[in-house]
């Protein structure tokens, strides 16, 4: 097993997720197989009880586990799937810890942090690394070198570098080298001292990338690499990037860093085969038209709050090269006319939760299908736009979900049936890789090309049975079902050139090279629409 560890100092948010998955990336196109845990130091058991401002959207895989954004980032970019083993937290180690300790398996012991903790951490990485059977495994660590919550991580770490030895594992360091701008000078010094936090507790670096606005200087990265003893070749420079996240494994090969990973590893083989990828982003670089995408949401200011979706967006317009701008919109200022809609070419109402800002989602919806204009709705977005429906179609004003209004005369959006009875709110929703089924005989068929589908799920509330059929003789026809052909999950409008929306997230699994359908049939449509409104 050879091991890469990813650390982070100075400041949180630096993209250390996306130096993880562009190392990740550089190895793969060497034709290594690779595997990435990410650790998050937090006491959630996983993410799925957390608000997207806390640290971004919850991404779900499809083994239904909802996870911290970075296993978004790390599927997106190394396209294999991964499942909850992949996230080790500080809720599931205790956990496990302490469910053994009441079964009596430490009779007689102590248990503390150091060997029962860390043991459990160190069993969990090299359970990831054997099962998957990765020739490299790289392991994130969530938060900033120092934090009290992330030590018995990096203690762990430590270990398992000492038990693999000299050859078999790499520490990278990401920090951030500040420019001050009244002198324009790329500041080291918050590197050197994150470097001598992170050698206290043991580990010393094999590689730095300095996050920085520009490249790094060579000034800088000598400065670096003789404070820090590492080799001025370790320095790794990783400058914002021009137009998309996807440039940076190339931004690190200009530097001939898996060339330096290799050696240090010992791991021979050709230069990592990036031709598809650079392709990819050049097309992403070069659109030949724009369109304007309005993103209706309630955790707008956070843009990491809907990063697959951007993602998803960033796909298509590489596939369509087609620019996608996307107007962020906060619902809740739509309810109350302080936005509004005009000029888009496209409408997409993401997932959510709670009642607050639902009634501008509604009024997007029927903007969308009043105006024609290309529309998607997505979990939350699909209930919304079934509700609009039901209350400007089939004339029930009071119409709602019972998450929202649960005595409402037309609860056309209920609670699923398995959900009754469920009083705990921790991964206990419909979560996960469900099979839908769709109609040959449908616009989402012609986008997806199959009539077997698998798409992530995440949600407790569903189209009420007892409406379908009227819903569906008024014009909105249900061209996805689940295997049961009880559960509603695509729908399309007819008379309207794309109003479509489903109850998964088609979200998390659009990748590079492989956009989500019904991402893409938006941004298509949207482009109908553009080019057929301006004369
Ligand atoms: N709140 C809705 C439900 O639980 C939608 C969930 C979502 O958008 N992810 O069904």
């Amino acid at each position: 097993m050879k091991l890469i560890v990813v650390t982070g100092g100075v400041i949180s948010g630096l993209g250390k997720g996306i130096t993880t998955s562009s190392i990740a990336k550089i190895l793969q196109q060497k034709g290594l197989k690779v595997n990435v845990i990410k650790i998050d130091p937090y006491i959630n058991y996983d993410a799925g009880t957390m608000n997207p401002y806390q640290h971004g959207e919850v991404f779900v895989l499809d083994d239904g586990t909802e996870v911290d954004l970075d296993l978004g980032n790390y599927e997106r970019f190394l396209d294999i799937p991964l499942n909850g083993e992949n996230n080790i937290t500080t809720g599931k180690v205790y956990k496990t810890v302490i469910e053994r300790e009441r079964k009596g398996e430490y009779l007689g012991k102590t248990v503390q942090i150091i060997p029962h903790i860390t043991d459990e951490i160190k069993r969990r990485i090299y359970r990831v690394a054997k099962g998957s059977g990765a020739d490299v495994v790289l392991v994130e660590v969530g938060g900033t070198v120092g934090d009290i919550e992330s030590m018995p991580f990096l203690e762990a770490l430590r270990q398992i570098g000492r038990e693999l030895g000299e050859g078999n594992r790499l520490f990278v360091h990401t920090t951030l080298v500040p420019i001050l701008d009244v002198v324009g000078e790329q500041k080291t010094k918050p590197t050197q001292h994150s470097v001598k936090e992170l050698r206290a507790i043991g580990i010393s670096p094999d590689i730095i990338v300095g996050r920085c606005k520009v490249p790094l200087t060579q000034e800088t990265k000598e400065k670096i690499s003789n404070f820090c003893d590492v080799p001025v070749e370790a320095v790794i420079s990783a400058p914002d990037a021009k137009t998309s996240v996807y440039e940076v494994p190339m931004l690190f090969e200009e530097q001939n860093l898996s060339e330096y990973i290799s050696k240090k590893l010992k791991i021979d083989g050709r230069k990592p085969d990036l031709v598809k990828w650079k392709e990819f982003v050049e097309r992403l670089e070069n659109p030949d038209d724009e369109v304007t995408i309005g993103v209706v949401g309630k955790y707008v200011n956070l843009k990491d709050s809907y990063l697959s979706h951007k993602e998803a967006f960033i796909h298509s317009s590489a596939f369509l090269k087609v620019r996608i701008n996307i107007k962020w919109i906060d619902s809740e200022n739509l309810e109350n006319g302080r936005e509004d809609l005009r000029g888009l070419h496209g409408i997409l109402i993401p997932g959510g939760f709670g009642v607050r800002g639902t009634e501008g989602k509604i009024k997007a919806a029927k903007y969308a299908r009043e105006n024609k204009i290309p529309f998607l709705g997505i979990c939350l977005g699909f209930q919304m736009a079934v509700v609009e429906f039901a209350r400007n179609v089939l004339g029930y004003e009071d119409a709602n979900s019972t998450e929202f209004f649960p005595d409402t005369k037309h609860p056309v959006i209920d609670l699923l049936p398995e959900q009754r009875g469920v009083n705990e709110l921790g991964g206990t929703m419909r979560l996960g890789s469900q099979k839908v089924l769709i109609n040959e005989d449908s616009k989402a068929y012609k986008l997806y090309g199959e009539r077997i589908i698998y798409e992530r799920h995440r949600h407790r509330y569903e189209v009420n049975e007892s409406y379908i059929n009227e819903i569906e003789s008024h014009g909105m026809r249900f061209t996805g079902k689940d295997e049961t052909g009880r559960k509603m999950e695509i729908f399309e409008l007819e008379d309207h050139p794309f109003y479509m929306a489903s109850q998964f997230h088609p979200e998390f699994k659009s990748r590079p090279l492989k956009p989500s359908r019904l991402h893409l049939g938006l941004a298509m449509a949207a482009l109908e629409y553009k080019r057929s409104h301006t004369y």
